[in-house]
Parts: C-alpha cells; structure tokens; sequence
C-alpha cells in the first residue's frame, strides 16, 4: 500500500458532484486512488504540502495531434486557411518514422502535463515509414500520462478526389485490421485505466462512408470509442453539402456517429438542430478554441451548447495548428472566446476550467476521472498562486483570470509526473533536443 497525502491546500476546487470549494484541506492517496478528503488528515507515507496553493483535477486534453509538435510553425502554413495548411503540411508529414512519432508523443504529452493535464487523448491518422499507433503510446506509458490514443486514418488520396497525397493514404480493409490489432494489444476498458483506444477516422472528407460505417460497426462490437473532426469550418459544411448532400450533423447520425460514446473535434459550425442532435444523443464535443482562432475556423457556439445540454470537453488540437499545447491557457482562451461572442457574462473562470476538466473526463467516457472526490482517480493538480501571476489577486482561485499557466506538481493515478515544476519521469532536456534534431533532418531533406 502507498500513500501521498497534499497537505493544507488554500483551496481545493474540487469539480466534485456539489462542486465544493474547500478552504485548508487535505487530499489522501491511496495506491492510485483519493482515499479520503477533508483537515487534519495523516498518513505513514509521503507527505506534501500545498500551503500557497490551489489545488484542482488534472485537466483533460480531448483532442490532439501529437505528431504534430515536430511541424510547429513552419513557415508555409503558418498564414494558411484549413485546406491550404493541410497541403503545405501533408509532405513534409510524409517523411515521418516511429522514431518521429515517439518523439513528438513524448514532447507534446511534457507540454501538457507542465500545463496541468493528466488525461490526453491523440488522434494519429497517418502512419507513413512503418510508424504504428504503438509509437505514441510507448511514448505515453514513459511519461506516465492517462492515455486515449485514437487509431486515426485517411483512405480518399488525391487521385481519388481527396485532399492527402496518395502516399498518406491506406487500404480500408488494412485500416480495420489495424483497428483491432491496437484495440486488442493496448484497449484497457477497466476503472483507472492508463489506456484506451479509440477509432478515429480523420474526417469525413478523407474517408470514404463505408469506412465511415464500418469504424463505427466495429467500434460498438470491441466497446471503444469513435473520434474524428466534424463541422470545423465554413469549407467543410460547404464540403459536406456538395458531397453528402446534407449538413455534418445529418452525416454523422446517418453513419452511426453520434451517442454517448463519440465524441466530435471542433463543430464550430454546429446549427441549432445539430446542437439539439449532439445533446440527445448525448454525442460529446472537443472544443479547441486556439486551433479555432489559428485557421481562423470562428467561435464554436459553447454556451448554446452547454444549455443545451451538449457534453463539452477542451482540446489543444494539433500543435502545428496551436502551435502551442499548453491546455490551462486553452481554458483561459475559451472563456474569452465565449465572452467575445455573447457578452462578459457568456462564461464564468469557474466553468471554463469544469469544462477543461471533469467536462474532458465525461466526453472521453471517464467518470472516474476528472474530479476531486473519493474514490475517484487520483489525477491532481497543484498550482501555486504565491508567484508573480497571481500578485495582487484577491480570489487566487480564479485561475483562468489570473494565475500560473504551469503547474508546480502533477500526480496521475498517484505518481508524480511533474514535481516542482518539472518533469519527473523523464530528462526532458535530452527530448526536446533530439526533437529540434529530427526537425533539422526533415527540413534539410525537403
Ligand atoms: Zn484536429
């Protein structure tokens, strides 16, 4: 048996059931799990303290692309709309191995744990060189992250009509049988599960409807959840119309892509009927409001959704579309986002961050996740609002307003992954080198 117990937090915002804000309180872990809150508690174990800080749930990413950290910023896209960034992207993504895949995985899940998440998700729809979903997850497990990679994939290249080049494409048959092999190897459908795999098509328009129904088919037969981008744009309703001959929301429920168990990027573009669909259905939402504002895709309608009951979870989205993935940043950025469109009273601190968290928890099937209370995983959080971000702040809880935007430590299923601001699990140093290495290589030989 291991304990940990964080000892006397300012306060602990716990995203619990009442939502309870506890002033002075303690958290015991217990082999991965909160064993008990409230004062005055001890243990035989590791003690910390969080005197000085706020404590919440690990913030939970819903939708990534953690290829994509090694293809920041490159020049060519850096001003381009949806389909021109893709195109600019596509070749240089072509030119990827394991190794890049493992790297980037590795980069990209530091980023996010510095900035408070404990539970990602990815979405890998390209495996050019050999690369396999395996890669990120190897690159996961190392880190010591809670873990939703998505078994992605594109079958539409352009010679058949599609966007990608033939040579990011792969044979439908070849895709399913994929789908099973990782499910299979590394689908953990358990409580405090540190991995589950999805299915993930890449959207609709690179895909074919076959594959469209067939992932969905053999999602619900292995009990895994379905991904996949929907309503991001203009260009892509104008896409789905032209093709489908019907808005991405009818498309969707036509193919068996709406329920509790799938979950949208973007839907940017959502109408009021879809909206209306998605919370009936109960069909989940990653909101990625910076990816949003990068492509210049507009403000995804959350308050509506959120009214109407839509589950609703934050995404970093691709860092080549961020380009940053610092997701308590993301938080912050969605409620300016919903202020911008509907008013200063669109969106409280206070519900960005239940959205960042227990919200990400719900849309990625994890009830276990995402909250402060016993029983729960022990994904935690702590911030530590006596630097110069929160000086002079008379409610240092309200961190989406004024706080640290990097955590001082994380703990995920009891371990600690970031420990006085660091990463503990591994040298990071070492990582972000080799990346910026694998970048210059695959530059040079463009
Ligand atoms: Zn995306």
């Amino acid at each position: 048996m291991s304990e940990i117990l964080i000892k006397n937090a300012d306060t602990m915002l716990t995203m619990d059931d009442a939502r309870r804000e506890l002033a002075g309180a303690d958290i015991l872990i217990r082999d991965g799990v909160i064993a008990e809150i409230g004062q005055n508690l001890c243990t035989s174990g590791t003690v910390q303290s969080a005197s000085g800080c706020v404590v919440t749930p690990g913030l939970v990413n819903t939708h990534h692309h953690l290829y994509q950290t090694l293809t920041r910023a490159v020049p060519g896209g850096q001003d381009a709309l949806l389909f021109g960034w893709l195109k600019t992207l596509y070749p240089i993504w072509a030119r990827f191995g394991p190794e890049e895949m493992f790297v980037s995985a590795q980069i990209g899940l530091a980023e996010l744990a510095l900035s408070g998440c404990t539970l990602s998700s990815d979405h890998l729809y390209l495996y050019p060189n050999g690369a396999r979903l395996d890669d990120t997850i190897a690159a996961a497990a190392e880190l010591g992250l809670r873990f939703h990679p998505t078994r992605g994939a594109m079958s539409i290249g352009e010679s058949d009509g599609g966007l990608p080049p033939d040579s990011l494409v792969e044979r439908e048959a070849a895709i399913l049988e994929d789908c099973i092999r990782v499910i299979d190897a590394h689908h953990d459908a358990g409580e405090g599960a540190m991995c589950r795999v999805g299915i993930a098509p890449c959207s609709p328009f690179s895909v074919s409807r076959d594959l469209m129904r067939e992932a969905a088919l053999l999602a619900r037969d292995k009990g895994v959840m379905l991904h996949t981008h929907l309503a991001e744009n203009d260009e892509d309703i104008a896409y789905s119309q032209a093709n489908f001959g019907c808005r991405p929301g009818q498309y969707a429920e036509d193919l068996g892509w709406t329920g509790p168990d799938v979950w949208h990027a973007h839907c940017v573009k959502l109408d009021g009927e879809e909206i209306d669909l998605f919370a009936r259905s109960r069909t989940g939402v990653a909101h990625c409001p910076c990816s949003n504002c990068r492509l210049g895709s507009g403000i995804a309608p959350v308050r509506a959704m959120r009214d109407a009951g839509v589950p609703v979870g934050l995404g970093v989205d691709g860092s080549a579309s961020n380009d940053a993935g610092n997701i308590i940043s993301e938080a912050r950025l969605s409620m300016l986002l919903q202020r911008v469109s509907r008013g200063a009273d669109a969106m409280s601190a206070r519900e960005a961050l239940e959205i960042a968290t227990r919200g990400g928890a719900d849309v990625v099937g994890r009830p276990d996740c995402g909250r402060l209370a016993v029983g729960k995983r022990a994904d935690i959080a702590i911030w530590d609002t006596t630097g110069v971000e929160s000086a002079g702040s008379w409610a240092p809880a309200a961190l989406l307003l004024a706080g640290p935007t990097r955590v001082r430590d994380l703990f995920v299923e009891g371990r600690q992954v970031v420990a006085d601001g660091q990463i503990a699990t591994l040298d990071l140093t070492t990582v972000i080198q080799r990346q910026n290495a694998l970048a210059k290589q695959i530059a040079v030989a463009l």
